[in-house]
């Protein structure tokens, strides 16, 4: 069987990007791979976050992990800063990438122009996310078009440090990305803005959809999203991309293709296409809302982390021990 890897942070509460975008496919790919979902806290603090906002958005995330319909028995879920050979690993690639190769990833330009002072660890973050990945052996990563560059530089890494430490042998695992294309929702824009990407640490509320906003939101959020002109529904990313996107989401809450939704709203006006939209979304998140608070303060959460925990972390030390090995570090053992 092969192996997925993936995570979110826990920088806010997930959108309704982060779930058609990654956590939707995290629960679909579960019976067929064995599976690996984090919550990666780590990466979390290469911004500022208020420490107590970020222990109750950790906890938070793994609950609508969970809600969403990750089995804890199928598929490892945990903490990232309770495995600490994440943070060990992270250092090995750091040692193994240039900071050419850092400076030039799109995440870091674009988070750290909003930054009034910029951590080595925003610069250091995909080492993080390669590290994350290698040491479960993962052969598949399910993630958001956003990520694919971060990839990219995982593939280089791996071969890399395969070709200088591993004598021969591969090491480490080459992983292969798994992004939705633009129609599935490999990148849901934003709702005040369809040029830039829906983030759940944007500023603004009304750009998003949280999995947590109550139905109301939901409405108010969806009929002040922005359109484009033109009668009528289609779908054109480069002429109506606001219209594409509020298509593309439709279709990954509904069972219906972005075709047969032109077909059915083609002489709809925006108003009841839309809230047509809006009550589709809530009909998918009000049940994963409800399992949400019955799992949020309960044990069986605790006790689901840290089963994940124990598990990810006999996996990951076995990796860390073999780089170490590689690299030379320590004594022979
Ligand atoms: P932040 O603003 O803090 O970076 P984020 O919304 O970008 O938050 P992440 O935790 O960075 O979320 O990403 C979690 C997963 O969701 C990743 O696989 C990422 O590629 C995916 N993802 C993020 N935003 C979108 C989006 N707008 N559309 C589709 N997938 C997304
Ligand atoms: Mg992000």
């Amino acid at each position: 069987m092969q192996t997925i890897f993936s995570g979110v942070q826990p920088s806010g509460t997930p959108t309704i990007g982060n779930y058609i975008g990654a956590i939707q496919n995290f629960v679909n790919l579960q019976d067929e791979y064995d599976c690996y979902y984090c919550i990666v806290d780590l990466h979390a603090i290469t911004v500022p976050q208020d420490r107590l906002k970020l222990r109750e958005q950790i906890r938070s995330l793994a609950a609508l992990y969970f809600a969403a319909g990750i089995d804890a028995d199928k598929s490892t879920t945990f903490i990232q800063s309770e495995v600490s050979a994440h943070a060990e690993a992270a250092w090995l690639v750091q040692c193994n990438v240039s900071v050419g190769e850092l400076e030039r990833m799109t995440q870091y330009k674009d988070k750290s122009s909003k930054q009034e002072m910029i951590s080595a660890g925003l610069l250091t973050y995909p080492p993080l996310m390669v590290a994350d990945i290698i040491l479960y052996n993962a052969h598949l990563v399910p993630v958001g078009e956003d990520q694919k560059q971060h990839l990219e530089l995982t593939r280089d890494f791996v071969e890399r440090f395969n070709n200088r430490f591993g004598q021969g042998n591969d090491l480490l695992v080459l992983p292969d990305p798994y992004i939705p294309s633009k129609q599935s929702g490999g990148r849901i824009m934003s709702l005040n803005d369809p040029y830039s990407k829906m983030s759940k640490s944007a500023k603004s509320p009304k750009s998003y959809i949280s999995m947590l906003d109550d139905p109301s939101s939901i409405q108010k959020k969806i009929r002040s999203a922005v359109t484009d002109s033109g009668q009528g529904i289609s779908y054109d990313s480069d002429k109506r991309p606001a219209i594409a996107n509020l298509l593309t989401i439709f279709s990954a809450f509904s069972s219906k293709s972005i075709d047969e939704l032109v077909d059915k709203y083609r002489d709809a006006g925006n108003a009841q296409f839309k809230d047509d939209l809006a009550d589709t979304i809530i009909a998918t998140l009000e049940p994963l809302q409800k399992r949400y608070y019955e799992l949020l303060n309960s044990e069986e959460l605790d006790n689901y982390l840290d089963q994940g925990a124990d598990k990810a972390r006999r996996t990951a030390d076995k990796t860390l021990n073999k780089m170490k090995n590689a690299v030379g570090l320590g004594r022979k053992r």
